[in-house]
């Protein structure tokens, strides 16, 4: 059997754990991983003087893959978000969010089945922006011609046809692989000519190559957000330039019932980092309470991408029968939070772990 050298960066607040919930269920599933345990995140800045120590990315590109839990992107270090460098740094230009609806799970919808994939380095994200009055910003107000006021501040918003044509080819082949439908390319392009103009016309170009395998279809981001709250049984992979793609993610998990059990995954070339959509949540940190779901599905996407597909369906058929019977769950699948019968980060593992053992 496979070993998979797999990098883990147990991420802080509640991060560690999850983390701990997670090793001990994916141990469970039979899967051989050798653990490089690698820490980040802004409990570890008084340690190292970064929160994003050389070796995290020294072990991320020795292995090829990762799962992380949520890191606290700590204030004034220089850092955006430490999320946000590990993307940029590793080049991991797309952002894979399902969306799927689980029996047990309150929402207002059921039956969800959405693909969100965001482009991850371009757009408003980039990091280029000036504050008011710098030189920078004064410049490109004269270059304005008076179309942008004296004094404002200014971030750029970069979109390239290499960008969106990897970022298209990507859903595209993820829809063939994984036998959806249709993929719909969503942006402003209306008013942003040049930057959304070119995301479209590239998905365009590439959706050419598919067709008759997938369906392409164009939608506005206004338009896109009130038909996915009316009718989201419409849609299937979504694509979308940084920005969008990352409201839009937050709204397909309201969609199917909120962060605790969105999951995500990082992709480059031949690198791939997988975590939860939500945060550290540190208001809970150290109290065995926040659910382990996310990060296991998260976990499901990994055992798929290392070729383990027997283990993953197993585990996600568990992780949806313990949320179905809705006893053994933490307090956000409970009916109401205060719920004494919710149990703990712990035990839900636990109980994904016996579940596995009876499927
Ligand atoms: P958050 O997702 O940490 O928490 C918001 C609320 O959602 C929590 O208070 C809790 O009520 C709920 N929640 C989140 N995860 C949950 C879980 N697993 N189970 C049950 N309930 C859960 O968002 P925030 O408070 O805005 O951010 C806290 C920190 O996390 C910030 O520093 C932020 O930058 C960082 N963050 C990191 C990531 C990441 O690592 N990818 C993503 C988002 C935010």
């Amino acid at each position: 059997m496979t070993t998979h050298a797999i990098s883990l960066i147990p991420g802080d607040g509640t991060g560690p754990e999850i983390s701990a919930t997670v090793q001990k269920v994916l141990e469970a599933t039979g899967v051989k991983i050798a653990w490089d345990v690698v820490e980040a995140g802004a409990d570890v800045v008084e340690k190292y003087g970064t929160p994003l120590p050389d070796n995290v990315l020294v072990s991320i590109r020795k292995n090829r893959v990762a799962l992380k839990g949520p890191l606290t992107t700590p204030i004034g270090t220089g850092f955006r978000s430490v999320n946000v460098a590990l993307r940029k740094e590793l080049d991991l230009y797309a952002c894979l969010r399902p969306c799927k609806s689980y029996l047990g799970v309150r929402s207002r919808y059921s039956n969800i089945d959405l693909v969100v994939v965001r482009e991850n380095t371009e757009d408003l994200y980039a990091g280029v922006e000036y504050a008011p009055d710098s030189k920078e910003a004064n410049e490109i107000i004269g270059w304005s011609k008076g179309k942008i006021v004296p004094h404002a501040a200014i971030s750029i918003k970069p979109i390239s046809r290499a960008g969106s044509e990897r970022i298209m080819t990507y859903a595209f082949d993820y829809a063939v692989k994984n036998k959806r439908r249709k993929v719909t390319a969503v942006t402003k392009a209306n008013i942003m000519k040049f930057t959304d103009g070119l995301f479209f016309d590239t998905a365009r170009e590439v959706a050419k190559r598919y067709a008759g395998k997938v369906e392409y279809e164009e939608r506005l981001i206004d338009n896109m957000c009130m038909q996915l709250v009316q009718k989201p049984e419409l849609y299937d992979v979504i694509a979308l330039p940084n920005l969008y793609g990352d409201i839009l993610s937050d709204l397909c998990a309201g969609l199917i019932g909120g962060l605790g059990i969105a999951p995500g995954a990082n992709i480059g070339q031949g690198i791939s980092l997988f975590e939860p959509v939500h945060g550290s949540a540190p208001k809970y940190k150290g109290m065995n309470k926040v659910n382990p779901t996310a990060m296991l599905l998260s976990s499901v996407l990994m055992l798929e991408h290392i070729g383990e597909k027997t283990a993953a369906s197993k585990l996600e058929s568990a992780i949806a029968a313990v949320m179905a019977e809705g006893k053994n769950v933490t307090y956000d699948l409970k009916p109401r939070p205060d719920d004494p019968t919710a149990v703990g980060t712990r035990e839900m593992g636990d109980a994904i772990i016996q579940k596995m053992r009876s499927l």
